[in-house]
């Protein structure tokens, strides 16, 4: 299990810290305002993952800025991200997926999930590694989304015959509730770098 730590709104100074005191991983949900941070920390200095929505029109700046994309959600994104992407590079990403089914969030339904994961396995230098969600509020919603995650996941490996390791679920609130359920990648921000100012 792997702690990815969500750096957006955190001073790059604080973030720097963290990369010194060992912190390997970091996440930002905008690629718009990863890309002082990353320039500021170093595009070498750590692994850096996209974990929020990505619009096609930035695909080229995403895959400059970052390592892992968390959040594909369409044909359209996967699409984008192979056709900007220069061989031999090949990037790992995972597939969003709204375990709840709640309006407010991005990701694919899970009863659209195997026709896309279909797609997005067959676009040239994706490598699809697994699953991501974000859980509802609240700890039993939230864990039956991961244990609903790591279910289709279990599923979707069977049906098409991929190996989908990786599991990206848990947040500051919830990450407890997702290691219990199988997480490999928690998603922490406040938990770490404190509470971010209201934006
Ligand atoms: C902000 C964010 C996180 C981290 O949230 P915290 O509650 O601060 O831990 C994780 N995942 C995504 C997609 C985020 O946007």
């Amino acid at each position: 299990m792997r702690v990815v730590g969500v750096v957006k709104t955190v001073p790059a100074e604080v973030v720097a810290e963290a990369v010194r005191l060992g912190l390997r991983d970091l996440g930002e949900n905008r690629v718009q305002e990863a890309r002082d941070t990353i320039a500021a920390v170093g595009r070498e200095a750590a692994v850096w993952h996209l974990v929020g929505h990505l619009q096609r029109n930035k695909a080229g700046r995403a895959l400059e800025l970052f390592d892992w994309i968390h959040s594909v959600d369409s044909v359209e994104i996967a699409a984008a991200l192979a056709k900007r992407l220069e061989p031999p590079r090949r990037v790992p990403v995972l597939v969003e997926v709204n375990v709840g089914g709640e309006a407010t969030k991005h990701g694919i339904a899970p009863a659209a999930l195997e026709p896309l994961l279909e797609r997005v396995v067959a676009q040239p230098g994706l490598e699809v590694r697994g699953l991501m969600t974000v859980g509802p509020a609240g700890e039993a919603g939230a864990r039956r989304a991961f244990a609903g995650l790591r279910e289709l996941r279990d599923r979707m490996e069977a049906r098409l015959g991929v190996a989908l390791p990786e599991l990206s679920m848990g947040m500051s609130g919830d990450f407890e509730a997702a290691v219990e359920e199988g997480s490999t990648l928690v998603r922490v921000g406040s938990a770490i770098f404190g509470d971010r100012p209201s934006r």
